[in-house]
């Protein structure tokens, strides 16, 4: 019932994962958050994957949390007459905003009159993840004479980047906008927009949202990292999608982009998600590769609130294994005698009453004889902060609302739960004390710290530290 780790793992829910049975099974096996990725199934696939997690969560007695991964404006080329066309270096191709005649040798359709403005003579355009790259020689409206420099083939609906550029869309498109309904009335807990560019797409996110979920901006573009402390300020979680991001910056710029959002997000105690291909070769094998598991340990290591895994668990041969075998690097990892110095090397600047008593928190619980911190919190911030200090004492998170329990799931190190409606020092204390005993988190007579903040439900004012003791039993 209580994970013997801090690091979170999200699995991504799929044809290979479809029914109570596999939702049930990943989450015995630790999966913390579910993700829905509307960029593939309908919104029938995704209402039956939903309802599997809430019916798993009773298996497991833990909140789990659901995110619903919107596709964001990824810029796509037309189609082909053929599906596809052999391409070569050197060979000539037109790109233009015809999206009704399909495309041939000579032409293709590339249906985005902005990408078209962004492009200038001498740009390259990346498409299919980077595996074919075009030089633009001449631009105009709409039209485009390109060089290919790379790449053997091109087909329908490739991905196409023009890196470093910021692109002047919609951040949500229609689709968007339709799936994003779709799932807050479903009742998801977390929503992520893909390819956010800069500060006002997560505004505008944000605002139709609505506060019905969390939100999470995927940083997959240069010019997101250009802006990273702006766009992390407007966002409940982010997440290092190193797929795309990979598509315009060179592989070896990656890490040290993961190390900055990493650093940046854990600042603002905002959780952080390392994702995309951690044991990708677990998608056709039943063990990853030595390196794979060296990438997880490493997001271990730099303290990641979360590390996902995507085709590993929604379309691969082995989703159990893949959750498996994160989770036992994770506690690997986590058993290191350096690791717990690693957490506390980066503690943040304190600012607010808040942050005080929740750094003297958190150091309070690492005195002997101390059973656990819990830290009740009703919108999730406090919670949220004790995290960011990554106290290696357990932590539960008390919170009223299950919408909450079920977000803060993602987070660093927290065991959320849902309180009763909080009421006063009194009933709090003992309700605290009650549940860290049952949870198995304090032994008799140990102390259980108790953080909370009034007037209660007012987020950010953890103000009241609270010693108390498991009955001598
Ligand atoms: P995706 O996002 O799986 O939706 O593309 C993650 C990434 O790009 O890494
Ligand atoms: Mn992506």
């Amino acid at each position: 019932m209580i994970r013997a780790r801090r690091t979170r793992i999200v699995a991504t829910l799929g044809p290979a994962s479809r029914g109570i049975e596999k939702v049930t099974a990943l989450a015995l096996a630790g999966a913390d958050v579910f993700r829905l990725n509307f960029s593939h199934g309908t919104h029938e696939d995704h209402a039956a994957a939903l309802d599997c997690v809430r019916r798993a969560e009773g298996a497991v007695d833990r909140p789990l949390g659901v995110l619903a991964d919107l596709q964001g404006p990824k810029l796509r080329l037309g189609v082909f007459k053929d599906g596809s066309i052999a391409i070569r270096p050197g060979a000539k191709l037109v790109l233009d905003l015809d999206s009704k005649t399909p495309g041939d040798e000579s032409r293709v359709s590339l249906p985005h009159p902005e990408l078209f403005k962004a492009m200038t003579a001498g740009s390259l355009l990346l498409l299919d993840d980077g595996k074919v790259r075009l030089r633009v020689h001449n631009v105009g409206a709409g039209r485009a004479e390109v060089e290919v420099v790379q790449g053997d083939k091109l087909s329908d609906r490739k991905g196409v980047a023009l890196p470093g550029a910021v692109i002047p869309v919609d951040a949500l498109t229609p689709k968007d906008r339709e799936d994003l309904e779709f799932a807050l009335h479903a009742g998801v807990d977390w929503v992520a927009l893909s390819f956010v560019q800069k500060p006002e797409d997560m505004a505008l996110l944000k605002s139709l949202v609505a506060r019905r979920a969390a939100c999470l901006a995927k940083i997959e573009k240069p010019a997101a990292l250009e802006r990273l402390p702006e766009i992390l300020d407007l966002c409940d979680g982010v997440m290092v999608a190193r797929g795309d991001l990979g598509v315009e910056l060179e592989p070896e710029e990656v890490p040290a982009a993961q190390k900055q959002i990493l650093r940046c997000a854990r600042e603002r105690g905002v959780p952080a998600i390392v994702a995309t291909q951690m044991l990708e070769s677990m998608i056709t094998s039943a063990t990853p590769t030595r390196a794979e598991a060296s990438d997880v340990a490493n997001a271990v290591y730099e303290g990641a609130d979360a590390l996902m895994l995507s085709a590993e668990t929604a379309s691969g041969q082995f989703p159990l294994e893949a959750v498996g075998i994160m989770n036992r690097i994770a506690e690997r990892v986590e058993r290191d005698p350096r690791w717990p110095e690693l957490m506390s090397a980066e503690h943040d600047v304190f600012e607010s009453d808040a942050d005080i008593l929740v750094a003297a928190a958190a150091r309070a619980a690492e005195a002997g004889a101390t059973g656990c911190l819990a830290v009740f919190s009703y919108s999730g911030h406090t919670a949220r902060l004790v995290a960011r200090e990554r106290p290696l004492q357990a932590t539960i998170a008390l919170t009223p609302r299950l919408n909450i329990a079920r977000q803060l799931a993602l987070v660093w190190g927290l065991e959320p739960r849902v309180s009763a409606e909080m009421r006063d020092l009194e009933a709090m204390t003992q309700e605290a004390v009650t549940i860290a005993v049952r949870l198995g988190l304090a032994k008799p007579d140990e102390r259980v710290l108790v953080l909370l903040g009034f007037p209660l439900g007012t987020p950010g004012t953890a103000n009241v530290l609270r010693l108390a003791h498991a009955p001598r039993g």
